[in-house]
């Protein structure tokens, strides 16, 4: 029996044992695909998150995708063309399940507005990194990204503590829900400003954000109050970014960190410019996009001047990853990139090792499935600090939403271990299901992108897109369950190309196979293209774990 949903009570949550499926394989995907609506944003509309990112083109799209996936036999691939299934083919069971290929555009074309025009015409949707691939779990996704990042900058400025330190962040959407937890799992005082009342409503109610101030005034108070207590504390605030920031900048209050997570990648579907109600942007959005997109550049002009005079006056100022500093320098601010992206700043070296967002989703539905795991990869990696010390704050801290499921920054060969011992606890009936395993695109060998993954690659290969195509067709070959190619749609159209993957332990020994095979060659990727790059760490990886990269040269 699916879980109520209080957030979207007609989007229920996959749970039980029930299968309507043929067997676990297809089952637990077509679970993922349910569980991406149940924890989206906009599920009526099949939005997930990042403002278009979407689970299928549309609803006949999903009815027939719901179908095949219940209908087919393992020895079938469902193979889907942007959100759209297109073919039903034949292969062998070793191979995916389902392969995607979502809102990839030929080079000249890649822009946002032939993407927006293609989307208006019903033939593609973006897929986001995470929507379109079903493997989407909500704010917890990122969680540990958000709050390592944090804890790097601990480390770099403040002596390893947050204690009685000012973050200041925009954007509490899907991801950027993330960031009030986080900062306050980092100890920090974090002030987030988004424009939508709802969104702040929503990450109030799921526990990921503690208060709600009524005004910037009372904001900044409880602000100064926590830090002078060093107190953790998360505060939200109703508002534009691009006024507020500005504001704080001339009150001369000079945060510890700031960042931004709104969705300034996308001028006509994501960011909202100052001056405009939420109305008054949608009601835009299809006859006066010319005219949103130049009033969203200038609001992001001047949000983006906030975050330099915040860096001049010596906060540690970074990109999230939304290619706000990109718009701005559209936009003429011609040193936007003096602001740093997140994955060189501070992850680099681990994505060196292949060390990233790993994540697994309970299908059965129950909690005690993760909670099981949890103590499982406590006991198999103690001397891993990141991990352990991970693993016991979520399980304190971290509220499930949708599919019970957790994320770990793990890396080469653990990943595999640990897939390989949940699902010998499948076999051994010690859960009450399989366990689905997927990680981020945002991953060593997965991601293309030169404003974000691969900004400043030693060796000058921020633009080559072969790394996840390559991991697709090596995960393809791996015998992975579900495998996918996305490029970037909306503001991002032209700016990336990833590569997803999806595995279902289901306690069987081809299931076993799979896991072993998919996971290694993915992380083994993932170290030898930053070893091809130069990086040390990675050379390092390929000689202790004995990884077979062909050194040239
Ligand atoms: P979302 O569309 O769900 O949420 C964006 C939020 O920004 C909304 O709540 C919206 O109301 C708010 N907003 C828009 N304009 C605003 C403004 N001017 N002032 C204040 N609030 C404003 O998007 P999301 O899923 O939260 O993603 C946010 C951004 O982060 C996207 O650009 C996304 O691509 C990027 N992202 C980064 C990472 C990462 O690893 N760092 C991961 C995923 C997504």
């Amino acid at each position: 029996m699916p879980k109520p949903n209080p957030r979207h009570p007609n989007y229920p949550i996959p749970s039980g044992d029930v299968l309507r499926a043929k067997g676990w394989r297809q089952e637990g995907l077509l679970r993922l695909l349910e569980n991406v609506l149940s924890v989206g944003e906009d599920p009526d509309n099949l939005i997930v998150y990042a403002a278009l990112g979407k689970a299928a083109r549309n609803w006949a799209a999903h009815r027939a995708i719901v179908k095949a996936l219940t209908d087919m036999d393992e020895d079938q691939t469902l193979v889907i063309q942007s959100g759209k299934p297109v073919g039903l083919l034949r292969t062998h069971a070793k191979a995916p399940l389902v392969i995607m290929a979502n809102c990839n555009i030929v080079g000249q074309w890649a822009k946002a507005e032939v993407f927006y025009e293609l989307q208006r015409k019903g033939l593609i949707c973006w897929g986001g990194l995470t929507a379109g691939a079903w493997q989407y779990i909500g704010s917890q996704g990122v969680i540990q990204g958000t709050y390592e990042v944090f804890m790097r900058i601990a480390e770099k400025r403040f002596g390893g503590s947050l204690a009685g330190r000012f973050i200041l962040t925009a954007g509490l959407g899907g991801m950027g829900g993330a960031q009030p937890l986080a900062g306050r799992m980092a100890g920090a005082a974090i002030l987030c400003v988004d424009i939508d009342p709802a969104r702040a409503a929503a990450r109030k109610a799921v526990g990921y954000l503690e208060h709600v101030a009524p005004d910037l005034d009372t904001a900044l108070a409880m602000i100064d109050e926590a830090v002078k207590d060093k107190r953790a504390t998360s505060i939200g605030l109703v508002g534009n970014a691009a006024e507020i920031y500005p504001e704080i900048a001339r009150r001369g209050i000079v945060p510890d960190i700031v960042t931004d997570q709104t969705s300034a990648h996308d001028l006509v579907y994501g960011y909202v410019p100052k001056g405009m109600s939420l109305d008054q942007v949608k009601g835009l959005r299809d006859d006066g996009q010319g005219q949103l997109m130049a009033a969203s550049r200038a609001s992001i002009v001047e949000h983006v001047s906030a975050m330099l005079e915040f860096q001049k006056q010596g906060s540690e100022v970074f990109d999230n990853g939304n290619l706000i500093r990109t718009q701005a320098r559209e936009g003429g601010v011609a040193n936007a990139f003096d602001i740093p992206i997140f994955t060189e700043a501070y992850l680099r070296p681990l994505f060196a090792r292949a060390i990233g967002p790993f994540r697994w989703m309970a299908l059965s539905g129950e909690e005690s499935d993760i909670a099981r795991i949890d103590d499982l990869v406590l006991q198999m990696f103690p001397d891993n600090r990141i991990v352990t010390n991970w693993i016991r704050l979520a399980r304190e801290n971290v509220p499930f939403e949708g599919l019970p499921a957790r994320i770990a920054w793990l890396g080469h060969g653990e990943r595999t271990e640990l897939a390989l011992a949940v699902n010998k606890l499948v076999a051994a009936g010690e859960l009450k299901g399989p366990i689905a395993f997927s990680r981020d695109h945002l991953d060593a060998g997965a991601m293309a992108h030169p404003n974000i993954m691969t900004e400043r690659m030693k060796d000058g290969s921020d633009a080559i897109a072969d790394w996840p195509l390559l991991d697709a067709m090596l995960l393809t070959s791996s015998m992975a369950d579900l495998v996918v190619i996305h490029s970037g749609g909306g503001g991002y159209a032209g700016y990336m190309t990833s590569c997803g993957v999806t595995l279902v332990a289901d306690g069987t020994e081809a299931g076993a196979e799979r896991l072993d095979h998919a996971l290694t060659n993915d992380t083994s990727l993932g170290v030898i293209r930053y070893a091809d790059a130069g990086y040390d760490e990675s050379l390092d990886e390929i000689e202790k774990k004995s990884i077979g990269y062909v050194r040239v040269g």
